[in-house]
């Protein structure tokens, strides 16, 4: 980790405390391209906009498929407040970004939010046969 990506990473903290400031949960990220430029900025507004996943890594992981082509996305690093949780993760993922860095990880994260998350129980996999025909081809 460099100077220049702990400097990011304290953009990322301001953006977090500005989210606490205006009511929302504390999470900041902003997106930077190869050149150290950054290109968008975002923090949590899950309650303001009534949004759970109003979180700021998925609102800029979308930004970038949005705006960004995959070789521009694949250059850019996102900088945010804690390590992203598992829906940005797959966001991050499926928006190509190129690189993260994050300031508290989510072990961290769990020692100052006591309780952690609710564990939602999945079963499967079921009527695989039935489950494939609207799938068979399209990757093909
Ligand atoms: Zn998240």
């Amino acid at each position: 980790m460099t100077r220049d990506d702990e400097n990011h990473l304290r953009r990322a903290i301001e953006l977090a405390a500005k989210a606490r400031e205006t009511g929302d949960a504390p999470f900041g990220s902003l997106l930077v391209g190869p050149d150290g430029a950054v290109l968008a900025e975002a923090h949590n507004t899950v309650l303001s906009d009534g949004d759970i996943s109003a979180h700021p890594e998925l609102k800029l992981a979308r930004w970038a498929a949005r705006e960004l082509d995959p070789e521009a996305a694949a250059a850019t690093t996102m900088y945010t407040s804690c390590q992203p949780c598992g829906m940005c993760t797959g966001a991050i993922a499926r928006s190509g970004l190129g690189r993260v860095v994050f300031a508290l990880s989510n072990e961290q994260f769990a020692t100052l939010k006591p309780g952690g998350w609710p564990h939602v129980p999945q079963e499967g996999p079921a009527l695989f046969d039935e489950a494939r025909v609207p799938i068979d081809d399209y990757y093909r």
